[in-house]
Parts: C-alpha cells; structure tokens; sequence
C-alpha cells in the first residue's frame, strides 16, 4: 500500500476543523496565509499558519514540492527549538493533501515591524530589552547550528508583556559544525554581503551563522533610527551599498544616541563576516551591562574600575553636551525646526500617522522612503545615482 492510500487526503485537513475554528487573517505571506483561530473545546484562541501546497496557475508541481519539503524541514526546526522563552511555540500541527496547518500561541500584539511605526523610533533602553532578547535567542539558534537566516521586525512578535517571539523558521537550516552554506534567500534589506557575493560567484566559500548577526545589526539601526541603514529605491543601489558596507550615523535621531550603542551597531554590521562580532560577543558587549544595578555590584575591581571611568566620562559628556545646547528661541525654530528634537519626533510622527500605510514590509521594505526627503538623502541619491555603474548584480 503506498501513503496516499494508508491516509485520505482530507484527514489531517478534518482534523483541524474538528478541533479549531479559523477566523480573520493575521498576515500573509508567498504561498501561506496566517489566521486566528479558537479551539472548540476549550474557547483558547491561537495562531495558524495555512500553507497551500497544491499545484495553481502560479506555481508549478516542482515549486510547491519545494514548499512541501521546506515546510517539513520549517516544522523540524519548530520542533527542535521548542520551550524557548523568546521563541513561537508550535502547539500542533496537520498535513493534508492540499494544505499544512501549524497552529501556534497567538501574539495578539502582533508584529514589532508594526509597533516601530507606530512608535517611529524606540528608546536605547527599548532597544535594549528587546535586542537582549533577539540575540539570547540568536546564541541559542547559533549553539545548535541553526541558522535563522530571516532575522526582520516582521518575523518578530510581541506578546501581550512586549516580550518579543521569534517566528518563520522557513528559511532556517540547522548546518554541520563548519558547513558552509550557499543558497541565496533571505530579504534584501536585511541580506549580509557574504550571501549577495554567494549570489554573484558561484565559487565563493559560502556563508554560516553571522549572516544572522548582520541583520540584527540592522535590525537594531533600524529600531533606533527609524530608517534601515541600507536603502535605495533601486535595489542595484542598496545591495551595493551593503557589500561595501555603507551606512552612517549622520541622521538627526543619531545625534541623541550614546557612542556605546553606536559602536556596538558597527561591530555587527561588519562586512567581513569573520571579524563580525558573534551572538557572545553582542551579548558580552557594554551596551547590556549598562542600567544593570545587579551585574554592577558583582563586578570584579578591575572591572568596578572600568564603570567608575565610564561613568566620569559620562557625566563629561552630559555637561559638554549641555554646553554644547542652544537656548530654543523663536529664530532656531523658524529656520531649522527639524534640529529641535521635539519638534523633530513631533514631525516624525505625524508623518508617520498620515503615511505609515506606505511603510511596506518584506522583499520592498521601504520605511526608508519615508526619510528620504530630507536635504542630506537628496544629495546622498543624487551622488548615488551619479556614480551608478551599468553593471547588474544578480
Ligand atoms: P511567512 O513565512 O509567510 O512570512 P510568518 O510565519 O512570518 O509567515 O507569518 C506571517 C505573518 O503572520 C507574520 O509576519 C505576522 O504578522 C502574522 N503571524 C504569524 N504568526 C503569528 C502569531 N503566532 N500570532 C500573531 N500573528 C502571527
Ligand atoms: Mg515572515
């Protein structure tokens, strides 16, 4: 007896009717579509991720065999990373002829790509307890050999305390201990060169973990700042920007950051993945044991030593910057009013409420394009755009 006769097609499909009640859709994505659900019995409501793996117009039997194997290899993953804090927990999951229904617990504050523009820009301290938790997570994955590989604001959501859950192992893979990986997958903005040089030399070494620590890198840039570091509406533009690893601190919202973050941003976004700091590293690095009156009391004298001299340093920077301030005064309003940090956010904001709907998620991430009209952006893409090469990358 084959497989296809030992179980109908429609089993595991009745099985999640029998037991569930789907409701309105939650996020979409290629061939899969998310939407809340309740269990019957128990009234509890819960996320579930419909995959359709049945041959249409747009795709053909090999690509949806190739969605078919990748789900199976999504739900291994699933499997073997569950009981995580900071990790979506699969609570069950049917396979039918035609689809594969993964019910997970549901995050009913959705995703932080779409808290981020609510908010426009986070705090450090935001920033903090949520990278904190990314790279845990991050070092955990990396300490198994799984590698991410789809590390966004959309892939990560937030429950109903604003703990962060980590979702869509689609393109993970769990690697051997030195295995180098090649294929090309990902999301542009988010890509490190290592995996577009993958793409462009098919004799290249390939690429393993730190691809993941690249995008948290932009990632926290991105939750800080407001705007991606890497961004061009051509996508020719913003590839090349990332394989030469152009990015800089230069918008208003930076002149605020302290000089540790910013420092622990461009130990990530390094373009040579060896030198790129590793999940331990990020983890190990000032920016987290800042605020942390705990870890502070048990530092040993030479590192008390350090956080006395971090502290003076501090506090020279406080009073420079003090002095450094000028008074708000009619006159700096009128003539640059965006240099005033309120007015700034005030600005930000408003922009946000009436055109975040543009802010698009995924392969076209453009939360840039809202920035991009500032004097500085122009003159950056007229440059750009000046220097553009004919050749194409991909
Ligand atoms: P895809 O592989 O299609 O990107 P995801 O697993 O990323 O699928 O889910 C797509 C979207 O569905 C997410 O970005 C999010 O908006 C929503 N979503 C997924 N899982 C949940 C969940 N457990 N709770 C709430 N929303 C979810
Ligand atoms: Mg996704």
């Amino acid at each position: 007896m084959t497989k296809e006769e030992e179980i109908p097609d429609w089993v595991g499909a009745k099985e999640f009717y029998d037991k569930y009640d789907p409701k309105e859709i939650l996020g979409r994505g290629v061939s899969s579509v998310v939407r809340r659900c309740v269990n019957k019995k128990t009234s509890q409501e819960y996320a579930v991720k419909i995959i359709d793996i049945t041959p249409s117009d747009k795709m053909s039997p090999q690509e949806m065999e190739e969605i078919r194997a990748a789900t199976i290899k999504e739900i291994d993953i699933l499997k073997k990373v569950c009981g995580q804090d900071n990790i979506i927990q699969l609570k069950d999951c049917y396979e039918s002829k035609a689809f594969f229904f993964l019910v997970f617990d549901l995050m009913k504050r959705g995703e932080l790509f779409d808290y981020l523009t609510e908010k426009v820009t986070l705090s450090e301290k935001e920033t903090r307890k949520i990278m904190r938790s990314l790279l845990e997570v991050v070092q955990f994955l990396h300490s198994q050999n799984i590698v991410h590989r789809d590390l966004k604001p959309e892939n990560i959501l937030l429950d109903d305390h604003m703990n962060i859950k980590l979702t869509d192992f689609g393109f993970s893979v769990q690697i051997q201990p030195e295995q180098n990986l090649k294929e090309v997958c990902g999301t542009p903005g988010y890509l490190a060169p290592e995996i577009i040089e993958c793409s462009m030399d098919a004799g290249h070494a390939g690429y393993g973990t730190a691809v993941d620590i690249w995008s948290s890198g932009v990632i926290m840039y991105t939750l800080l700042a407001g705007s991606p570091p890497f961004w061009h509406r051509k996508q020719m533009l913003m590839l090349r920007m990332i394989l030469a690893g152009t990015y800089d601190f230069l918008s208003p919202e930076w002149e605020d950051r302290s000089d540790t973050v910013k420092d622990l941003i461009s130990r990530m976004l390094v373009v040579d993945p060896k030198q790129r700091f590793t999940a331990t590293d990020v983890l190990n690095h000032s920016f987290f044991s800042q605020y942390v009156v705990a870890e502070v009391r048990q530092f040993s004298p030479y590192r008390r030593f350090k956080v006395i001299c971090m502290t003076v340093l501090a506090t020279m920077r406080i009073y420079c910057n003090y002095r450094r301030a000028k008074p708000v005064t009619k006159e700096v309003i009128k003539s640059d009013p965006y240099a005033v940090k309120p007015i700034r956010k005030l600005i930000d904001a408003c922009a946000f409420k009436i055109y975040g709907h543009w802010v698009k998620k995924g392969q076209t991430q453009n939360r840039a394009a809202l920035f991009e009209n500032t004097p500085k952006a122009i003159l950056l893409s007229i440059a750009a755009e000046a220097d553009e090469p004919t050749q194409h990358l991909w």
